[in-house]
């Protein structure tokens, strides 16, 4: 029910947890948060409150640099640490967080699964991260065309962020019908479900629209439509004093 991400250059996991704490009005009942580090995508995911989330974390070392985390509202699958986001692709390269619900999953896990690919959860969006996978194995598409691609196929309404082991400098996000901001910071970019979770860092937002993807990089932030075309977009200030 919280979308958090990070890529900069600082160590993303407490980032990312001091976000998903800022967004637990929202209400949740399982958490998780995936990092990409030496190559790996690092997923970690407990059930209930974020302090079991936190505590397992405390027990590893992880510097990684980008990441995205989650705080689950369960609506297709038991609020159960398997169905936990973030969700992965078979060959656990592609890690996805959503925040919404995917209405045509049925028939897209049918398809993929009988192209090979294996599920681990009872949710819907287990779908999306098989599907970018799947859209990979063209080798004319690159990750941000992939994501794009697989938006495209999905019906309902959805905010996502994703990130892959083979494209560690890149996070990509998509909103469609739930919010997504992002956030600008210096060599250092943001994505949240809403704004308290990143104004301890920065207060220069870019609330995206619907039928709207970026591409946040260490360098920057693309924001592209459904179509593929560039979108100039600039952030504003958040105000909030008095
Ligand atoms: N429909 C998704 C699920 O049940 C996401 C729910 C949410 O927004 O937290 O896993």
């Amino acid at each position: 029910c919280g979308i958090v991400g990070y890529i900069g250059t600082q160590a993303a996991t407490e980032i990312l947890l001091s976000g998903l704490e800022k967004l637990e009005y929202r209400g949740y009942d399982s958490a998780g948060i995936a990092t990409i580090w030496e190559g790996e995508v690092n997923c970690v995911r407990a059930k209930g409150k974020l302090h079991n989330l936190r505590s397992k974390l405390e027990q590893l070392e992880n510097p990684a640099q980008i990441g995205i985390g989650h705080t689950r509202w369960a609506t297709h699958g038991k609020p159960e640490e398997y169905n936990a986001h973030p969700h992965l692709d078979t060959a656990l390269r592609i890690a996805v967080v959503q925040n919404g619900i995917v209405e045509n999953y049925r028939e897209l896990r049918e398809d993929l699964k009988q192209k090979g690919h294996q599920f681990r959860s009872e949710t819907d969006t287990e779908v999306i991260p098989h599907l970018i996978a799947e859209l990979l194995k063209n080798p004319d598409l690159n990750f941000l065309d992939a994501v794009r691609q697989a938006a495209n196929q999905l019906e309902g309404g959805f905010a996502i962020a994703v990130i892959s082991a083979d494209y560690p400098d890149e996070l990509i996000v998509v909103r469609q019908q739930a919010p997504l901001v992002i956030g600008f910071g210096q060599g250092e970019f943001f994505c949240a479900s809403d704004t308290p979770a990143i104004v301890a860092y920065t207060r220069a937002v870019l609330p995206l629209e619907n039928g709207e993807i970026a591409r946040l990089t260490p360098l920057g932030v693309e924001i592209y439509n459904f179509a593929g075309e560039r979108l100039k977009k600039q952030p504003r200030m958040l105000n909030l004093s008095p």
